[in-house]
């Protein structure tokens, strides 16, 4: 197979938190090249995953891309007419991976994901740039917390480049078809996933797995009229606790939210505001991270805050992260852009706070905005949150698109992932040839 072309080289990006860097070292560590001793005494090697391996079947029978803001389009259903399947064995290691027909997988009825929770997974996006090019953004961060999170349910490591050329090759395969050029602006949800196939019924590591990718249509969920309605959670329900895996993207952490989801949505909310503690501290929404912006009580500077990652509750989120950083370098006392646009800079803070502070600087008018931030919500402006029977209107601006500062975030990051951006933050969005 041809070699696949990536721009820019595949390297490592250097600002890795504490939390994944830890994780990805212990998964490296195990997922390194190694020797077993088989039955025989004889020493067999462990294939690792290896992207160069891949053998292409493509479809005979391929599918209708859905029109733009069709129902089909927000069905959430369709996929692409390609996937990425892998297969990895404790005895073999990793297979020659796949690129082939999308459709069902066959199971036996005693593998372990379906009993025991050995999942995980990813959500990233492939966009098509007003520029004409497909993009992705970030997306070795993506492939390094797959890699943590497959190491948190004890499935098998893999190199997280070669994760990521394995979906850049199925975005180069079907994005073209599935985001015509005449679509600048439209996306492709992208889902990366492993589960444990060992089908002894035992519970226990499973000794075998399969990784595979897929490309879903979405309809973009990050214009909410009125913004986004947050339901706090009850006191008798958390989403993730110290010591417990809030911080991996593992199945389990989203099956058992859907009881407190489905309430929420009966009564007209979209998400619900994940508390924990007696003190009500700030996790995330939904599946989102959450910020305020807000005067500090003590001298009523402008800051920026959201609940940090110290202990391993809250999901290290690209959007998240980027969010941070770019807030950091462009909106600093110091930064040229706060400068140029006369925006006052604000101060940007990772802290554990409470959904009591919140009310508090509410009722003393210093809540100026709140927002969530997530591959799949985007950058979403919240008008309301409701906690403990009490009501907030936070102000979302007069164009409903988020108070200023949101809507600062969200151009910024929409004008890198779309081939706009200028400056700082410009070489996240990875471009996918598709020649
Ligand atoms: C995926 C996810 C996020 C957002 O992460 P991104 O990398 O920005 O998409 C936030 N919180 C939870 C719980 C998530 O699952």
């Amino acid at each position: 197979m041809a070699p696949i072309a990536i721009t820019p080289p595949l390297n490592i990006e250097p600002t890795v938190s504490e939390l994944t860097a830890q994780g990805i070292q212990h998964a490296l560590s195990k997922s390194a090249p190694s020797h077993q001793k088989s039955h025989n005494g004889l020493v067999a090697k462990v294939a690792q995953l290896d992207a160069s391996l891949l053998t292409t079947a493509l479809t005979t029978s391929p599918r209708s891309v859905p029109d733009m803001g069709s129902a089909e389009m927000a069905s959430q259903k369709v996929c692409t007419d390609h996937m990425i399947q892998a297969q990895w064995s404790e005895e073999r290691g990793w297979e020659a991976p796949s690129l082939q027909p999308y459709g069902p997988l066959s199971l036996m009825p005693t593998s372990s994901c379906l009993h025991y929770a050995t999942q995980c997974f990813e959500g990233m996006k492939l966009y098509r740039g007003h520029d004409g090019k497909l993009r992705l953004f970030r997306p070795q961060l993506n492939c390094k917390r797959m890699l943590m999170s497959t190491t948190r349910i004890a499935l098998p490591g893999f190199q997280p480049e070669e994760l990521l050329k394995l979906i850049v090759k199925l975005c180069a395969t079907d994005g073209p078809k599935w985001l015509p050029k005449d679509r600048p602006g439209a996306f492709l949800y992208i889902r990366p996933a492993m589960i444990g196939t060992d089908f002894a019924l035992g519970v226990q590591r499973p000794r075998e797995a399969l990784l595979f990718v897929m490309l879903t249509c979405f309809a973009p969920m990050d214009d909410i009229p009125g913004g986004v309605k947050l339901l706090a959670s009850q006191d008798d329900m958390c989403r993730a606790w110290p010591g417990g895996f809030g911080y991996a993207k593992v199945g389990a952490n989203y099956g058992p939210s859907l009881v407190a989801q489905g309430e929420a949505r009966e009564k007209g909310f979209h998400q619900i505001l994940w508390l924990f503690g007696d003190d009500c501290v700030i996790t995330e929404a939904g599946a989102s991270n959450f910020f305020v912006v807000w005067r500090a009580k003590e001298d009523g500077r402008l800051q920026v805050v959201t609940a940090d990652l110290n202990e391993k509750i809250v999901l290290d989120g690209v959007t998240r992260r980027s969010t941070l950083e770019l807030l950091r370098t462009r909106l600093s006392s110091t930064s040229a852009t706060a400068i140029r646009d006369g925006l006052e800079p604000v101060e940007v803070v990772e802290r554990k706070f409470t959904m009591l502070e919140i009310e508090e600087a509410h009722r003393e008018g210093r809540l100026v905005e709140a927002f969530a931030a997530g591959t799949a919500w985007f950058i979403a402006p919240v008008g309301h949150i409701q906690f403990r029977g009490r009501d907030l209107q936070i102000d979302i601006g007069a164009d409903g698109l988020g108070g200023q500062y949101t809507a600062r975030v969200k151009t910024w990051l929409k004008n890198i992932m779309l081939g706009e951006g200028d400056g700082i933050g410009n070489e996240w969005g990875v471009v996918v040839d598709e020649s």
